[in-house]
């Protein structure tokens, strides 16, 4: 019952709900990776805000990424993906470690700092990828994250994310964001809205328990509500053999074959998954025979 998004409507289409739970892709990425607890926690409020990206995309073909760079010691966290929910991420320092904030939470705002940008791209199709960036409010990733709706998007939103540890991992992670429609003008039902919102600040604990349809009913069902089919969430790379010839050529012949001379190969590691790619003299010979 994991890995899995519900969208739908209240005050009759007013506004739109999105309640996120990736928390079984949490746990494949602590595996793949050797998250420490701390940029799990990061890295999958990352990945939820990825999701409802991917989410609302448009058209089969557009895809995403979003960076989001603070100055903290985690470093750099890259979520990218693809349209029908897919997506995949990795942070730059996977073994963070700080002290845990005095409320007992992982300090994720620490982790990632709020010196600097999220940024996010989204190729969809046109002649130029559009381009969103604005400053991190405190890298705690979700008031990050409504703060680029909304500047740059001019959504009008609120946004829950969270990511549950214990000891094996993650027993709970996503989120809920609501987007407030232009129409949307009754001061009563923002406020109502808002309301709603302080239910989640525990959004990590409310996943472990419900699933993503029972968190719609339980804290939405009651406001002229319209559900849609629930959705999977995967987790998918997107490296290849081709895509990787492409990153070779890219060196340049004499810094390839430089780096051949060197090392006796060339040898690139998919960031996002993993997988080793490995290029011999042959290899390259091929490459710039073709
Ligand atoms: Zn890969």
């Amino acid at each position: 019952m994991r890995d899995r998004l519900i969208k739908g409507i209240i005050f009759d289409g007013l506004a739109r709900v999105t309640v996120i739970d990736i928390t079984d892709i949490v746990n494949k990425e602590i595996k793949m990776h050797n998250l420490s607890p701390l940029a799990a926690a990061a890295l999958g409020r990352a990945m939820t805000a990825g999701v409802y990206i991917s989410a609302n995309l448009k058209n089969k073909k557009d895809s995403f990424s979003i960076s989001i760079k603070g100055g903290g010691e985690i470093g750099n966290i890259i979520v990218a993906g693809e349209s029908g929910n897919f997506v995949r991420g990795y942070v730059e320092n996977p073994i963070v470690n700080l002290p845990l904030k005095e409320n007992g939470h992982l300090d994720v705002g620490k982790a990632v700092g709020a010196d600097g940008f999220i940024t996010v791209i989204k190729d969809m199709g046109l002649k130029e990828p559009y381009i969103g960036r604005t400053e991190l409010v405190s890298g705690e990733i979700a008031q990050d994250f409504t703060k680029y709706l909304y500047v740059s998007e001019g959504v009008r939103n609120a946004v829950a994310l969270g990511v549950k540890m214990i000891k094996d991992g993650s027993i709970g992670a996503g989120g809920v964001i609501v987007e407030a429609l232009p129409d949307l003008k009754s001061d009563e039902k923002l406020f109502m809205l808002e309301d709603i919102m302080t239910n989640f600040t525990e959004i990590s604990d409310i996943i472990a328990k419900k699933s993503v349809e029972e968190i719609f009913d339980f804290f939405f069902g009651h406001l002229d509500a319209k559900k849609f089919e629930v959705e999977k969430v995967n987790l998918r790379c997107s490296c290849s053999e081709q895509k990787i010839a492409g990153i070779v050529q890219g060196l340049g012949k004499a810094e390839a074959y430089g780096i051949i001379k060197e090392m006796g190969k060339i040898e690139i590691k998919c960031q996002f998954c993993n997988k080793d790619y490995i290029y011999t003299e042959q290899d390259v010979n091929k490459l710039w025979a073709e």
